[in-house]
């Protein structure tokens, strides 16, 4: 296993977090992220102090802002309890090098979560507030919404991030030596630049983001190999 940490919603390790106390098991978390990466499990609902199962929530434009608002019962307002939460949470997340989001959540969403009107039509979609509060903290953290995994690419591309992610942020990360990448941008003359966190993330992103399946593969195994040799 790699000396990364990567969170994860709680509910793709099979726990019954959900409001309708059951899971959402994902065999690629549980899995392969699991013996590669060090998992760290969040619910932000459950740790926000609500029960197991609860009362459905959904995020409701309103003029003064989105509000966390119950689905089926209106009166229920929990925006300030859950926006607290997570403001605070993500203060304590500076070692997590990556997050795997579960799809369409109020909280755990990315870019997928419904915004209704008062109307309750959708009328746009964003993150969940857990997951809006950890970007706005961490704004070149790799995050991927688990039904993305299934994609080859993706989910090879979702790693290297990650690594890339690690050897960035955390100075005593092993620095990767100089054969990673043929060609004329290498990944550790990236890494090894001087311009700013931010830039060499969008570099590694770039790079990736031209190579196959193949040249992504036998890049991760490199990686791998590296940083467990350290
Ligand atoms: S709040 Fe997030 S982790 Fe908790 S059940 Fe919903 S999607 Fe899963």
């Amino acid at each position: 296993m790699l000396p990364i940490s990567i969170g994860l919603s709680r509910c793709l390790l099979g726990d019954a977090v959900r409001y309708d106390g059951k899971g959402k098991y994902s065999e690629t978390c549980s899995d392969l992220f699991n013996k590669t990466f060090s998992l760290y499990p969040i619910c932000p609902e459950v740790e926000a102090g609500f029960s197991i199962p609860r009362p459905a929530i959904e995020l409701v434009q309103h003029a003064s802002g989105i509000k966390i608002i119950g689905r089926d019962d209106k009166q229920l307002d929990v925006t300030e309890q859950l926006n607290n939460y997570c403001d605070n949470k993500v203060l304590s997340l500076g070692f997590l090098s990556g997050y795997i989001f579960t799809p369409r959540s109020p909280s755990c969403g990315f870019a997928s979560t419904p915004i209704k009107s008062i109307d309750g039509e959708t009328v746009f979609h964003h993150s969940g507030v857990f997951a809006q509060a950890l970007l706005n903290k961490y704004p070149t953290l790799p995050v991927i919404e688990e039904p993305n995994l299934s994609s080859l690419l993706a989910m090879l591309r979702f790693q290297l991030q990650v690594i890339s992610y690690y050897v960035i942020h955390h100075s005593k990360a092993p620095q990767p030596s100089a054969d990673l990448v043929e060609g004329n941008v290498t990944l550790d003359l990236i890494l090894q630049n001087e311009m700013s966190m931010e830039n060499k993330m969008s570099e590694v992103n770039e790079l990736f983001r031209k190579m196959n399946a193949k040249q992504l593969h036998e890049q991760l195994m490199k990686l791998k190999t590296q940083l467990n040799d350290k």
